[in-house]
């Protein structure tokens, strides 16, 4: 059962990742912003994906999406498929390079760490 943080309802649609029920979701962010960002920074980072798209003043600007990432030498985008290595941008293609697995979830419409399904 989650609780929200912002309005202290409680309900099982509630991921206690998120902590924020829809409604208060839906009316916007304010006051929010940190709290969210927070959690999104921390699902990627399970990833070892960055929190934010990266913005080295040195770095190479990826553009193949609108995050607009300017990459470090070594480091990744946000996308964590794009990387600087030996000056260039290096990895991915206009194609994209993706994976897939079998969801035994019918329904399963997000990632697994924002489903309350999935965290349950
Ligand atoms: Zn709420």
């Amino acid at each position: 059962m989650g609780v929200c943080r912002s309005c202290g309802a409680s309900s099982p649609l509630i991921s206690r990742t998120i902590g924020v029920c829809l409604p208060c979701l839906r009316a916007g962010f304010d006051g929010l912003d940190d709290h969210l960002n927070e959690v999104h920074r921390k699902s990627r980072e399970r990833f070892s994906l960055p929190g934010m798209p990266p913005r080295d003043q040195n770095g190479i600007t990826c553009r193949l999406c609108a995050n607009a990432c300017r990459i470090a030498e070594g480091h990744t985008g946000y996308c964590g498929i794009r990387s600087v290595q030996g000056g260039k941008i290096a990895g991915g293609t206009a194609k994209a390079n993706v994976e897939w697995y079998h969801d035994p979830l019918p329904a399963n419409c997000v990632a697994d760490w924002v489903c309350p399904g999935g965290t349950q």
